[in-house]
């Protein structure tokens, strides 16, 4: 089995409705069979129009940036996976550095949702990744391994295997700063390389491993045609739906 190739949009806090619809409807509008797997993660009051129109197209599919740990009950504010669910929402973001950094989201409340998304049908796209003084010290690697053993390498194989992983170097998040295509794949491999140690060849080959940071047009095709690199996790450029499908047929 090979991997699936995805490129998902972030949206961030950004667009009305209106203008949500309107990027939908034309991201939609240029998506073709043979592009990877298309997902946008829009805002959660976006979720429910947007699955609207992307319902019944093949390939494309709608993602949450967050949800609650809890299932239900006094958590004022807070979005449940079975709310997210009824709306048709297939995939949800866990641990985005935004969330780590401005909502102290550690690795256990984070292992706690992945296993909410996971019970409730949902799959997540579970994001990892180093700040720039980990990366000047050269402790990247050990980083992003703590993040996966305590948020992730806790589930069984078979839940494992519906996993996606965004590793997303946060010096290169919204910063116009890329990884490398080299340091993309070095760690990518390596990602690939622990889940391998835990969990055997056959499912490290076939997880999806997104690069987020700072993809535009003109950097896409070559991070993406790295060999672990499976696709993208898109900001900023997600918002244009002239840049988002350079980026979605960059490969
Ligand atoms: C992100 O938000 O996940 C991201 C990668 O943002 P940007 O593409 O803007 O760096």
């Amino acid at each position: 089995m090979s991997r699936q190739l995805i490129v998902a949009g972030n949206w961030k806090m950004n667009t009305t409705i209106k203008e949500g619809e309107k990027l939908a409807k034309s991201i939609v509008k240029k998506a073709k069979a043979n592009d990877p797997l298309v997902i946008m993660a829009a805002p959660f009051t976006h979720l429910q129009s947007i699955g609207g129109i992307v319902k019944g197209e093949k390939g494309i599919e709608v993602a949450a940036q967050n949800c609650s740990n809890e299932l239900k009950g006094a958590y004022t504010g807070e979005i449940s996976v079975g709310m997210l669910k009824s709306v048709g929402v297939k995939y949800v973001i866990i641990g985005h550095s935004e969330r780590r950094q401005y909502f102290k989201e550690g690795n256990a409340l984070l292992a706690k949702k992945t296993n909410t998304v996971l019970g409730s049908g949902m799959l997540p796209i579970f994001c990892c990744g180093e700040p720039l003084s980990v990366r000047k010290a050269g402790n990247h690697a050990r980083h992003v391994s703590k993040q996966l053993r305590e948020g992730l390498f806790h589930l069984t194989k078979k839940e494992f295997s519906k996993v996606v992983i965004a590793y997303e170097p946060i010096w290169a998040i919204g910063t116009g700063v890329t990884a490398s295509p080299e340091q993309a794949q070095e760690m990518h491999d390596k990602i690939r390389k622990m889940i391998a140690r835990k969990y055997g060849d056959k499912i490290a080959s076939t997880t999806t491993i997104l690069y987020g940071g700072s993809v535009k047009p003109a950097n896409a095709k070559e991070i993406f045609s790295q060999p672990d690199v499976d696709g993208g996790l898109v900001g900023g450029a997600s918002l244009s739906a002239t840049d988002f499908s350079k980026i979605i047929k960059a490969r």
